[in-house]
Parts: C-alpha cells; sequence; structure tokens
C-alpha cells in the first residue's frame, strides 16, 4: 500500500467502515435514509452511535462533539467525554446513546442570530447530518469525534450555513429532475450539485507576524509601505516550492488526507508568500464541510511549522489577494453530468436547455449571487482595486458563444465551432487535440468544459452561501422551464423556442471579453448590469421582494431568516471594521508614532551637532522637515480616526452604522495609512517597530 492509501480517511467513520461494524438491516436503514430522507429509528441510532464510539475509543477519542457553523461563517464545536456516572465499584463505563448522536441543544445563545433569538430565548438545537460522516479530529486537546450538524433555533430557523444549503440541494435535485425526464431520463432519481473550492493562502513566519498587532487582530495588514521587488516579475506563480513551505504542504495534505479530504493540486501562487489548494470535487454539502476543515487544517499545521496561515482575501495592499474558485456541476446519479455539453453542443438540448436556464438564473439573480460572494475581506477584491469585478457576468468560450449567437439569430444551431489540433512545431512533441475553448481569467462566472467556476468567493469565507444561491435561483429557472414545458402539445417545438426565449432574453449577461478592463465596466452599466461595489451595499439583495419570493417558494429561507441574515451582514461588518479601526490607532499610537518621533528627535540632534561643528547641514535639515510633516499628518489623522471612531456608537441603526464604518471610518484609516507609510520609508530601519512588508512576503 502507498503511503496515501494507507492514510486516507483513517480518520472518517465511512461507509466502509460503518458496514463492517453495523448489522446489516441497520446499515440499510442508514444508507436509506442518508440517500432518501426520512428519520432513523431510535433503535438504529443506539447501535450506530455505540459502533461509532467503539470506533472512535479504539483511535483514542475521549470525547464527541457536535460540529456546527453557524453565522460566523467558521465552525463551532463543544466537547463532551463519553464518561458517565462509574459503577457501584467504582468503574468508569463511557457511553454515547443515539440521542446524543441525533440532536444536541448548545447553550448557544452567543452566536450570532440577527434578532432571531434573544439571549434569554437561547434554545438552539443541532442536528446529525447522515449525509456528512463522522471524523476525529486530532490536536493538542487529544482526539474528538466530530459529528457534522445543523443548527437550528427552538422555532425551527436557521441559524447556520448547513440547513438552508441541505434546503437548496433538496429543491435543485427536485427541479433537475423533471428536466431530465423531460429527455426521457426516467432511471435518475436524485441530482445532485457538485463543488470542487480551489482554496488560495498566504504563509508567513509566526515570529513575524507575532509582532504585527494587524496581522493578529484583522488578518491583514493595515499597514507597510511597498517591498522593492512585489509580483511583477511573475516569478512565484507555479514557481519551485521553497523547502519549508513544501514541508508544510506536506504535513497539511497528509492531515486532510486522514480527514477523507482529497486535496490534489498544490503549488505557489501570483503573489509572494502566496499558494493555493485544490480538491478533487465532491457532493456539495460535503465539499463545504471539508473546504472549513481545509482552512482550519491550514491554519493549524501552520502553527507546528512556526508558521501562520493568512486566509484573508487582502492580507498585503499592493500584490494580489486571495479567493476560492467555486467549481460547480449537477449529476444525476445514473452519472449524468447536466454541463455536458459532449462534442457537439448545438444537437444537445438538454444541455442547451440547461445552459439557457443558467442564463436565466444568473441574470435575474445577478444582485444575489453578488451578494453570497460578499465578505468584509473581499470588499478589496471585488470592484475594488483587484479583481474579479463586482459586476456578475458568464463567460462562455468561443465554441458555446457561437452556439448561442446561432440560436439567437436563426432559432437553429447547425454547427459547433472544434477545436483543431495544436501544432507544437517541434517534430519530436506530440501535437494534441485542442479545447473547443481557451479559458478566460476575468470573468467571475466561467463555463470550463462541464461545470461552472465562480472565481468571486473570498478565501475566508464559507462556500456555504454561494452555493446555496446557485442551487436556488437554478432550481427556479428548472421549475419555471419545466412548467413550461410539461404542458406543451409538441414537444421539440417548445423546447427550441424556450431555449431560443431564454437565451434572447438573457444574452447581455454574457461577457467574454477582459472582465477587468474599465471598457467592460462602462459597457455593463448600457447592458443593464449591476455593478455593487461592496459587502453592505449588496446585504439587501436578500430581502427584496424577488429573492423573499424565490426562497420562500423552495422552503429554502423565509423572510425571517432572509432578515436576520442582512441584519448579521451590518453588524459583521461594523465590527470587523472597527478593529481594524482600533488595531490602527493602538499601532499609529504607540508604536509607529513614537518610533518616528524618537528618530526625528535623533535627527534634530544632528542637525544641531553638525551646524554647531559649522558644517552645512542641508540633508539632515531637509530629511528632518519631512519626517516631522508626515508625523503631523500622521497625527491629525490619528487624531480624526480616534474621533470618528468613537462617534460610531452614537449611529443606532445597524444599517446605518454600517455605512457609517464605509464611508466615514474607512476613509480616515485610509487617512492615517498614508503618512504612516511614507515614514516607513524614511525611518532609520532600526528604530522601525514592525516588521516590513519584505520581510513578511519573503521570509518564509
Ligand atoms: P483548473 O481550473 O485550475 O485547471 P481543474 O479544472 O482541474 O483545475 O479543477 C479545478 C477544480 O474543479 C478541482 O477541485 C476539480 O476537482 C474541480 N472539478 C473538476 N471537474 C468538476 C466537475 N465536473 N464538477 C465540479 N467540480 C469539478
Ligand atoms: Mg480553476
Amino acid at each position: 500500500m502507498s503511503e496515501v492509501t494507507e492514510l486516507f480517511g483513517q480518520n472518517v467513520f465511512t461507509r466502509g467502515k460503518m458496514k463492517e461494524r453495523l448489522p446489516k438491516n441497520v446499515y440499510r436503514e442508514l444508507i436509506r435514509v442518508s440517500e432518501r430522507g426520512g428519520e432513523l429509528s431510535m433503535e438504529a441510532a443506539n447501535v450506530i452511535a455505540k459502533a461509532m464510539k467503539d470506533w472512535a475509543e479504539e483511535n483514542g477519542a475521549t470525547h464527541y462533539t457536535h460540529w456546527f457553523q453557524p453565522l460566523t461563517g467558521i465552525t463551532a464545536e463543544k466537547h463532551d467525554a463519553f464518561v458517565s456516572l462509574p459503577d457501584e465499584d467504582g468503574r468508569m463505563i463511557t457511553e454515547f446513546s443515539g440521542k446524543e448522536l441525533i440532536k444536541g441543544e448548545p447553550d448557544a445563545s452567543s452566536f450570532p442570530s440577527g434578532g432571531l433569538r434573544a439571549t434569554f430565548e437561547a434554545r438552539g438545537y443541532t442536528a446529525w447530518d447522515i449525509t456528512s460522516p463522522a471524523f476525529l479530529k486530532e490536536s493538542s486537546c487529544g482526539v474528538i469525534l466530530c459529528i457534522p450538524t445543523a443548527f437550528c433555533s427552538y422555532t425551527g430557523e436557521a441559524l447556520d450555513k448547513k440547513t438552508p444549503l441541505l434546503r437548496s440541494m433538496e429543491a435543485l435535485s427536485e427541479q433537475a429532475l423533471r428536466i431530465v425526464r423531460l429527455f426521457g431520463n426516467t432511471d435518475a432519481t436524485k441530482v445532485t450539485p457538485c463543488v470542487g473550492p480551489e482554496q488560495e493562502y498566504f504563509l508567513v513566519d509566526a515570529d513575524l507576524y507575532m509582532q504585527r498587532l494587524d496581522l493578529m487582530f484583522a488578518g491583514r495588514t493595515l499597514f507597510g509601505a511597498p517591498a522593492p521587488k512585489g509580483q511583477e516579475m511573475d516569478d512565484h506563480y507555479f514557481g519551485v516550492i521553497r523547502e519549508r513551505v513544501g514541508a508544510y504542504m506536506k504535513d497539511l495534505n497528509e492531515e486532510l488526507w486522514k480527514l477523507g479530504i482529497l486535496a490534489k493540486t498544490q503549488h505557489n501562487e501570483v503573489a509572494p508568500a502566496q499558494h493555493e489548494l485544490a480538491p478533487i470535487f465532491d457532493t456539495v454539502n460535503i465539499a463545504v464541510d471539508h473546504n472549513q476543515l481545509v482552512m482550519e487544517t491550514m491554519k493549524r499545521v501552520a502553527t507546528r511549522h512556526n508558521l501562520r496561515c493568512l486566509l484573508h482575501e487582502k492580507p498585503y495592499a499592493g500584490v494580489n489577494g486571495s479567493g476560492k474558485h467555486n467549481n460547480w456541476s449537477i449529476n444525476t446519479d445514473n452519472g449524468v453530468n447536466m454541463l455536458d455539453p459532449g462534442d457537439t453542443p448545438n444537437e444537445n438540448l438538454q444541455f442547451l436547455l440547461v445552459l439557457a436556464c443558467i442564463m436565466k438564473a444568473v441574470d435575474d439573480h445577478a444582485d444575489l449571487l453578488r451578494q453570497s460572494a460578499a465578505d468584509v475581506g473581499n470588499d478589496h477584491r471585488l470592484g475594488a482595486n483587484e479583481a474579479p469585478p463586482a459586476i456578475i457576468s458568464i463567460f462562455l468560450g468561443e465554441q458555446l458563444e457561437d452556439v448561442v449567437t446561432q440560436l439567437v439569430e436563426t432559432g437553429v444551431a447547425s454547427s459547433a465551432i472544434q477545436g483543431g489540433k495544436l501544432e507544437t512545431g517541434v517534430s519530436t512533441l506530440p501535437d494534441f487535440e485542442k479545447d473547443a475553448t481557451d479559458r478566460n481569467r476575468t470573468s467571475p462566472f466561467a463555463f470550463t468544459g462541464n461545470k461552472f467556476e465562480f472565481r468571486s468567493v473570498g478565501s475566508s469565507d464559507s462556500i456555504a452561501s454561494p452555493n446555496t444561491i446557485l442551487n436556488a435561483i437554478v432550481a427556479e429557472a428548472f421549475d419555471e422551464a419545466a412548467t413550461i414545458l410539461e404542458g406543451a402539445d409538441d414537444f421539440e417545438m417548445a423546447v427550441h423556442d424556450l431555449i431560443k426565449k431564454y437565451m434572447t432574453e438573457h444574452q447581455r449577461i454574457i461577457f467574454n471579453g477582459d472582465g477587468y478592463s474599465d471598457e467592460w465596466v462602462a459597457e455593463a452599466a448600457r447592458r443593464g448590469l449591476p455593478n455593487i461595489k461592496s459587502m453592505i451595499e449588496a446585504a439587501c439583495a436578500l430581502t427584496t421582494d424577488k429573492s423573499v419570493a424565490l426562497f420562500e417558494r423552495f422552503k429554502i429561507f423565509n423572510r425571517t431568516e432572509l432578515e436576520s441574515r442582512e441584519e448579521i451582514i451590518y453588524e459583521t461588518y461594523a465590527k470587523t471594521i472597527n478593529i481594524e479601526a482600533l488595531t490602527m490607532i493602538d499601532m499609529a499610537g504607540k508604536q509607529i508614532i513614537p518610533a518616528a518621533v524618537k528618530y526625528s528627535g535623533e535627527l534634530a540632534r544632528t542637525v544641531n551637532e553638525v551646524k554647531a561643528a559649522g558644517v552645512n547641514a542641508a540633508a539632515e535639515d531637509e530629511l528632518l522637515k519631512k519626517t516631522i510633516g508626515y508625523i503631523n499628518d500622521a497625527q491629525t489623522a490619528y487624531n480624526k480616526l480616534k474621533e470618528v471612531s468613537a462617534q460610531a456608537v452614537t449611529v443606532k441603526d445597524g444599517k446605518e452604522r454600517a455605512f457609517y464604518y464605509k464611508d466615514v471610518v474607512k476613509s480616515a484609516m485610509d487617512e492615517l495609512r498614508s503618512p504612516c507609510d511614507e515614514l516607513e520609508m524614511i525611518v532609520d530601519k532600526s528604530m522601525w517597530p514592525i516588521p516590513t512588508y519584505a520581510e513578511l512576503m519573503f521570509e518564509v
């Protein structure tokens, strides 16, 4: 056995292990419920819990936890030991019941609920997500049995990211089945969205990290002059992986394989000290759980190598930030990927209908899709100084765009452009069959062969929301199409008409050009496509009548749940920027300005001494004036930032307060950063109190 086969799934209570350890009837019941839904009997739950505990204990576990994904965007766990009351002889018997497996009640009043729950009504329940396998987490706590769960309030509202995702999967499955049925697929019983998320991250030396309050509290640098070298040489992307980083990646892969995560690809990314890991795609709710574990494991393993892993979307100004490419496809349980066009997409009616529906879904709900990729850090990327743009559009590539154009113009697509041969021009190299379509790196939503790649998602964000939205909007388009087509007298004719209609009405969402260009911003405005620049401007997309109707139609969210989520967005935003502002005040007030003042004192003494020696002190004089100038600017900006941050509490309304932070506090932060970064460029290096960009990015 190779190392990978041995490690893989070691810490997962896989189906194989369950099959081995459970009585046949219990195993069958478990599979039935996990694939078809329904409730597990308490007898079966007890048997499964016992088997799970035995397996966990054999592997060193002492505790179990219901592992869930509250609206903080990360995961939560509360450990309970398997210990119970000792028997008469004082002997410990460990216990874990079916009831404890299925349901938990964390006193979880301190999670964000957006007003769904007052602290005096703090009941929240966790319920076992039987579709995601239990696993063992190894850490300094020992070994913990983790049971993936959904988290709901006493009144049944979702308080987490998993519940709506599971609801959206069911909605998509139901509607997609109607579509495949229309094309004669009677065998499929379920349709599942699959996702492969590519995860970008930065590594930084832990000792340097500990000297930067901004990295510790905000996850990104709030000050920092550019290093002499950035990413302009394109020498980091796919570059040779440095020894220390390589050792980290090896360790990380092994930990992920143990957790049954299909870590597959690793490489250096564009910015210095930036890297990427991609797993093989999986069912979306598993992919969401796994992505959380990937992020957590990345951080944990980093500490072993005296590194810190930065998942923030923009750790450093002036070089690329990090995102997550969410590769999404829709698959029937009899092996059809509904996004596979085949060799002749122009003849593949089912594919064309699916494509037309996705064009409609993305165009109708571009605001929601945009919102689903919003988080505080991602404001530095989407629509700010970095790609991808905040404008949602679809890249189809040459072949499909040509098919769409033919359909829109003539109602039929008689041909599909083929890739042809790529001739290398070297006799010893093989010629290739080319793909029919080149790639595009600037589109937020790109068709890549047999899947869509949603590229706007932030690197630190959960991928639950983007996928919930994708599933929901496409379910809605499928539903509408299926209803029209199921009622048609002449199916062939109706399907052609509908494809043409949708593609014509929604052609404006297709854009194959450079998504980073200013021309596209102007062109998108002409087309009437929304360009939503920030997280808090995107938040209200959740509660428009159109969105509420969509989500209520498929029972994914009710209005109250949506309103609470919008509220949490404003709250999260305000709190995050507040932490950033306070961190800046701390660093500028206690480190940067004092260092510059000390340096200016030294300069002043030098000026006097040089003059006293009867020598011209013009250079020292100029330097002193410059330093004092920036210190004055910094001190003024520091006072202003203190003042505006303090005033934030007087803005009572949550939404207004968030906008106050965006419009007032953030610009005061920019004003403080600028003179401090100037000072960094002139103050004596030995007096500069914090590690610089050069050290942070190049000393890994
Ligand atoms: P890249 O886009 O960097 O060339 P790939 O296309 O190989 O890389 O894959 C990127 C991610 O997309 C991987 O996580 C991969 O497993 C995933 N992926 C590949 N095929 C599909 C599919 N049919 N559905 C969902 N994800 C997929
Ligand atoms: Mg990719």
